[in-house]
């Protein structure tokens, strides 16, 4: 019973893996996100239902569009896939409870930022105050959360970090990093606590450094967005919370 309700967290996962990779790469660019439907960017032709299917249809369109040939980026079927086992271990962590609700729209937030901040550089407002007013109001349903206290966390991380922005401006002589990087450590503080969020800040430092200089040493005029780094340093610690070895034993 335990397997198949992760293996439907797993598949609703996909779903909305592929619901976010439309998400994170429209909202940017202020498009409407169910209008038009989806379609091949190349060809504009409309995608079939079977088209639809998260991962499937990947492989089934052995990686092109049907109509124009066109190579599908492999970047949707992975988000696709990483977001079905982030939700099939958030399952695992909460069970089915207040807190698996409040913790798959912060996995979600992160998924989508990650796609949105890579694919345009913007890391959208509309996101942000998803995530701030879901941990508001679950704040308010709930007892054992204070909303001065989650308010405060987010203050003081977002705080450090436009203190750290206004440092590196100067260092580099050149924009640092964005306005959304400090709003999403507002997000990081309500939700995984002040000290957590400033570990996320060294922590996606670390990881984006040796990208950054190989894409700078490709290109000096590149610009690298931040956003991707943070999200994965919050996924790694949010993750560092799993007890693995429970997860096996269920399994097996
Ligand atoms: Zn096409």
């Amino acid at each position: 019973m335990e397997l198949f309700i992760i293996i439907i967290f797993f598949l609703f996962g996909l779903v909305f893996g592929s619901f976010f990779n439309v998400v994170g790469y429209r909202l940017p660019k202020e498009e409407s996100i169910v209008n038009p439907p989806s379609h091949c960017p190349s060809c504009n032709k409309r995608l079939t239902p079977l088209e639809l299917i998260p991962v499937l249809s990947y492989l089934i369109q052995r990686g092109k569009c049907r109509n124009c040939k066109t190579k599908i980026g492999l970047f949707y079927p992975i988000f696709e896939l990483i977001t079905g086992i982030l939700f099939a271990i958030t399952y695992i962590m909460f069970g089915l409870n207040v807190d698996l609700f409040i913790s798959l729209i912060f996995v979600s937030s992160l998924i989508i930022i990650f796609i949105s901040d890579y694919q345009t550089m913007i890391i959208p407002d509309e996101i942000i105050i998803f995530a701030i007013l879901a941990k508001v109001i679950y704040a308010l349903v709930s007892s054992d959360i204070s909303l001065i206290g989650i308010l405060l966390n987010g203050l003081i991380a977002a705080s450090l970090m436009l203190l750290l922005k206004k440092f590196g401006d100067k260092a580099f002589k050149r924009e640092s990093m964005g306005g959304g990087d400090i709003k999403l450590l507002f997000v990081f503080g309500m939700y995984l606590g002040f000290e957590l969020a400033i570990i996320t800040i060294f922590l996606s430092s670390f990881i984006a450094l040796p990208y950054s200089l190989y894409i700078l040493n490709k290109n000096k005029e590149h610009v690298v967005p931040y956003g991707p780094f943070l999200a994965i340093a919050a996924l790694l610690l949010y993750l560092s919370k799993v007890d693995f070895m429970s997860i096996v034993t269920m399994l097996s």
